[in-house]
């Protein structure tokens, strides 16, 4: 006790004189072998330099990204997306792993160069081996301690995510070159303590209680009875081990997995998520190339191909993607491998020019035609990629390939073919596109010219009995509540939202032109849609070829005509509200344009912890952003898959499970597939728009209501 206490006082005495708190850097190591270490250490960056280069060298190939580059959001990224790691602290021990893991790696990086710094700035100075640049004092206690906590948060991470690995989660790729990653970190931080022990051993100083793990590991190394000489002979080695080995994994560094700290960096800090919108393709781009979509890597723009070398297979995608749940030949992970390993062979085609003739095709070859028709855009891959990889872009840049070499066959192409021929998808003759307001005295544009808000009908209300009742609930609603709206009637046309999302751009460009010339002779403002979809085209296609509007989803508007008083909600529970709601969420409302609340606000839905809540609505397992596919979107709606074979299966089952009475929703496709998916399965629950409910609770004193 009495020794621990000298020790301690002497220790703090020690301490007061932090500027003398010093250890050579090279310790222990002859000069040759620090200039064989520069040596080697220059050829391992020669060779990282290099593996890098051969992949910038690959990105290049790509065509340039459109979008506009700023520093500003550069930085605002880095501060919220790279130091706060949050695109994977919310996944549990996975996301501890990684931050674990990534700052140790980096704090340990810093480290090594502060080092390197002081040794070369010593040089430069003509110092002694004892007279530090500026590596002594509290500075010195303070990188040592740093270092040693750092050095044990890699450690953890890496023993954390050997846990996992060995667990073999199906949904996480597996190489063998992630098992050398993951051992060779765990061998260069125990090297590294190692060296660290054996120098304190060989040669003690007051500082060494700031290396606290070295410290401790030195006393062990002492109580097996190693002494001064042996540890300085141990440390020689052992510090040439830890360094070839530190040297190997940096030169291998851009040839395994961990380049995607690189690649994945680059697509974080240059690009922000998006969801929901297309790139245009130009009649140009047509003529010079012959082609539309992608059909080699080539094809690819730069950023897809940085997307490519992003990604580490985390299978966070795959978890998400209904596809790939529904048994559907489609994992968005597999697919991103699958593409990324026909770069260097495309590479190597357009590089050689000779002997290889023409790059690999990707359809049909690397990815299946059926993996790129099985999405249906619902963007979740998008949304749950910590590394911001869009393997949806690529499914619709593959598929404007396919589609432009008319590999579509059956009743999805026959539905493209009719949105051209009849402007909807059912084919159904367009005079008879108006026939859903029969008795409702619809007011179109042409009858009163003075509307503020036109209400866009979309395909399916207009020839889909079921579909018909929303738009007819809407237009009561919007009588009841005095809007001055108006609706196009059989002037209205596919807006070529379903085309652009099966890769037909042009058909997609020929409604769209068409119906802006519509919407600009009526000068219309805004427009109030009930489809998700038109409501995602017109926001983010439809300004692309200068038709720009303020679009307001029918559930915000309600919800406004409700807020305002211009819609009335009796307080007391009503016939329809004694039974049990849920609410599903669709994909384009909820995830990609993140409107969640608005809709529950309407079906009084307030929820409690106790996933319920005393309106008697209740919360679907998988709710708001994080919702499931009803299986529709992408142009999935016109394919002829049975029941059981369709994407939405396994929600129409969760909702079933809920044992709700009624379930509403938002969203015409989604309205048919969970009330077609539910009859499938015998179930009973009955499939609303969150219009109709609305319509059933609005009190008949709102004034004036009309039938
Ligand atoms: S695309 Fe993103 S989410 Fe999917 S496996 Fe790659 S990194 Fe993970
Ligand atoms: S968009 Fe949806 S269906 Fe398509 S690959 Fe991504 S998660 Fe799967």
């Amino acid at each position: 006790m009495q020794t621990d206490l000298t020790g301690w006082v002497v220790w703090k005495l020690q301490f007061a004189a932090a500027p003398l708190m010093t250890r050579e850097v090279f310790g222990n190591i002859p000069e040759s072998s620090q200039r064989i270490f520069y040596g080697i250490a220059c050829l391992s960056l020669l060779v990282f330099g290099g593996g890098v280069f051969r992949r910038i060298r690959y990105w290049k190939m790509g065509k340039p990204s459109t979008s506009s580059f700023s520093w500003r959001a550069l930085v605002r990224r880095f501060i919220k997306e790279i130091i706060t790691q949050k695109r994977v602290l919310g996944r549990k021990t996975v996301g501890i792993a990684h931050v674990l893991l990534f700052s140790g790696f980096v704090i340990l990086g810093m480290g090594t160069t502060l080092i390197g710094i002081e040794h070369w700035s010593a040089d430069l100075l003509g110092r002694e081996a004892d007279q530090p640049v500026f590596h002594f004092g509290w500075y010195y206690l303070i990188y040592e301690f740093v270092l040693d906590t750092f050095g044990l948060a890699l450690l953890i991470g890496c023993v954390l995510f050997m846990k996992r690995r060995w667990s073999r989660p199906s949904s996480l790729g597996h190489h063998p070159s992630d098992w050398i990653v993951l051992i060779s970190f765990l061998c260069i931080g125990v090297s590294g303590y190692l060296v660290e022990s054996l120098r304190i051993l060989h040669h003690p100083s007051p500082a060494d209680a700031a290396s606290f793990i070295g410290r401790t590991g030195a006393m062990f190394l002492s109580s097996l009875n190693v002494d001064s000489a042996s540890a300085g002979k141990l440390h020689f080695g052992i510090w040439w081990g830890h360094s070839l080995l530190s040297f190997s994994f940096i030169a291998g560094f851009p040839f395994t997995r961990l380049f995607h700290a690189i690649a994945g960096m680059v697509n974080i800090l240059c690009w922000d998520k998006e969801m929901g919108s297309m790139t245009p393709i130009t009649l140009e781009e047509l003529e010079e190339t012959g082609k539309t979509g992608v059909e080699t890597p080539g094809d690819f723009t730069r950023r897809q191909l940085i997307e490519l070398d992003s990604c580490v297979s985390c299978g966070r995608c795959e978890e998400a993607c209904p596809a790939f749940e529904a048994g559907k030949p489609l994992s968005p992970k597999k697919l991103v491998q699958d593409i990324r390993a026909t770069v260097p062979t495309a590479y190597e085609s357009v590089n050689l020019k000779e002997g290889n003739g023409h790059p690999p095709c990707i359809a049909g070859n690397a990815v299946k035609d059926e993996t790129l028709w099985s999405c249906t855009t619902c963007s979740a891959c998008v949304q749950v990629c910590p590394l911001n990889v869009n393997p949806l872009g690529m499914i619709t840049d593959l598929r404007r390939f396919l589609i432009g070499e008319g590999k579509l066959r059956g009743s999805a192409a026959n539905a493209l073919q009719k949105i051209q021929l009849s402007g909807n998808p059912w084919g159904m003759p367009q005079q008879e596109r108006f026939h859903w307001a029969e008795g409702l005295e619809v007011p179109t544009a042409k009858d009163n010219p003075k509307f503020e808000v036109l209400y866009w009908v979309g395909c399916a209300a207009s020839y889909d009995r079921r579909v018909s009742k929303v738009a007819r609930a809407m237009v009561q609603l919007m009588k009841t509540a005095k809007v001055n709206f108006a609706v196009l009637g059989k002037e209205e046309r596919c807006n070529g939202e379903s085309s652009r999302r099966m890769g037909d751009e042009f058909a997609f460009q020929e409604s769209a032109l068409g119906n802006i010339e519509t919407l600009t002779r009526y000068q219309v403002k805004k427009i109030v849609t009930h489809c998700p979809h038109c409501l995602n085209t017109f926001q983010k296609d439809y300004p692309q070829f200068g038709g720009e509007y303020e679009v307001v989803h029918h559930s915000v508007f309600l919800d406004e005509l409700v807020a305002s008083g211009k819609l009335r909600v009796p307080n007391s529970p009503s016939e329809t509200q004694n039974k049990t709601t849920g609410y599903h969420d669709p994909c384009y409302l909820a995830r990609v344009n993140g409107i969640t609340e608005e809709p529950r606000k309407l079906l009084k839905i307030k929820t409690s912890e106790k996933n319920g809540n005393d309106c008697g609505v209740i919360e679907l397992p998988r709710n708001r952003k994080q919702t499931a596919c009803c299986g529709a979107g992408g142009g999935r709606m016109w394919f002829d898959d049975s029941p059981e074979q369709r994407i939405g299966g396994s929600r129409c089952r969760e909702v079933n499970e809920t044992g709700v009475d009624q379930l509403g929703t938002s969203c015409p496709f989604c309205l048919i597939m969970m009330k077609d998916g539910l009859a499938s399965i015998d179930s009973e629950v009955v499939v609303k728009d969150v219009a109709e409910i609305l319509l059933e609770k609005v009190s008949n004193d709102s004034a004036d209501a009309q039938p």
